[in-house]
């Protein structure tokens, strides 16, 4: 591992710590590759051993076992950020910081993807999810997707094949690596597009718990319920469960679609707010809502966090 990335193998990271929502325990193997070559080299060899892989890149969108993990992460982080301009079509490596990226990209004039400036987390992350915010999606603006496969073949994926929808692309669930992202973009007057963002940051910090680890909204905006109950956060808010606490997580004051980790909170104790809150607002309103966030197995299995809580506690209701 350390002759394919010299100076990128972490063994025995503790995940409690180095991940964006402070939950998990030692992960095995971290491996930082910091060219295209060391991705596809990483791959052959891994197709060839027994561990589990799981690709990462700043970890904001799931949490891990705490039990840790017995496998190899590969992080598509700093080390492959680098971003070129030509016009309006803007090439970015995966690892690129989606709110520093946005910011940059307004300063050269170039706007369309603002609604994403105060979202965390990698540029591959962020396509692989088409997030944004405002209900916008990144994808809308994604020309062509440059992806590693499980066998370290590189492909070129155009519009089409990457099937964005609201907060989905094709690229899920398969074990293929993201390595750069071309966008086009808008040509836009640089202090209208910073007015821009600095007013969503703002919006966000006014209305989310961004000063204590969490993993963003931890279940989906569904239209069917909005039209109904409205969005996840209010009818987890309606159902009396703002500040509910387990063990070291709580279902944030200030936001109810929020699980804030208030220290040393264990995955067990974000899952048993997921269970709550899942059981007692679909027992209020017939909605079964269902999870944006991943929980992460000791063997790599990447799950929706709702599958893992239902498994673990069918109908539980701490609030009782
Ligand atoms: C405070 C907070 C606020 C948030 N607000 C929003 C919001 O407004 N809108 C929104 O959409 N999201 C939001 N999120 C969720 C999260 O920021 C996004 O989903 C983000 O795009 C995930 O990027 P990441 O690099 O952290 O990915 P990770 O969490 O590391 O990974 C997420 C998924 O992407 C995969 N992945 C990551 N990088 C790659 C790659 N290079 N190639 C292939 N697969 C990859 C992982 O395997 C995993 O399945 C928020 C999160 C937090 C903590």
């Amino acid at each position: 591992m350390k002759e394919i990335a010299p100076g990128g193998v972490h063994v025995g990271l503790d995940l409690a710590q180095a991940s964006s929502w402070r939950i998990g325990g030692p992960a095995d193997i971290v491996v930082e590759p910091e060219n295209f070559e060391q991705v596809a080299a990483f791959l052959r060899l891994m197709g060839q051993r027994p561990e589990p892989v799981l690709v990462i890149g700043e970890t904001t969108n799931l949490f891990f076992d705490s039990r840790g993990f017995r496998g190899v992460l590969l992080r598509i982080g700093p080390k492959l950020a680098q971003v070129s301009i030509e016009g309006t079509r803007v090439r970015v490596q995966a690892g690129a910081r989606v709110p520093e990226l946005v910011r940059q990209l307004a300063e050269a004039g170039l706007g369309g993807i603002s609604h994403a400036g105060g979202v965390p987390g990698t540029i591959g992350g962020l396509v692989l999810m088409n997030g944004g915010s405002q209900r916008k999606g990144i994808g809308t603006h994604v020309a062509s997707v440059l992806v590693a496969d499980a066998d370290g073949t590189l492909r070129r994926w155009a519009p089409p094949e990457l099937g964005f929808s609201y907060r989905h692309s094709a690229l899920q669930g398969r074990r293929a690596v993201i390595l750069e992202v071309e966008l086009e973009l808008e040509s836009a007057l640089p202090a209208d597009q910073i007015a821009e963002i600095d007013a969503i940051i703002a919006e966000r910090a006014a209305k989310f718990p961004l000063d204590l680890p969490s993993g963003g909204s931890v279940f989906l905006s569904d239209p069917g319920m909005y039209d109904v109950v409205g969005p996840p956060g209010r009818a987890i808010e309606t159902a009396g469960l703002k500040g509910l606490a387990e063990g070291a997580a709580q279902i944030s004051p200030k936001h109810a679609n929020f699980i804030v980790n208030l220290g040393t909170a264990s995955d067990d104790d974000v899952l048993r707010l997921i269970a709550t809150a899942r059981n007692k607002v679909r027992a209020r309103t017939g909605f079964s809502m269902a999870c944006e966030v991943r929980h992460v197995g000791p063997d790599g299995d990447l799950r929706v966090a709702h599958e893992v809580a239902d498994e673990r506690w069918p109908g539980l209701d701490l609030s009782e």
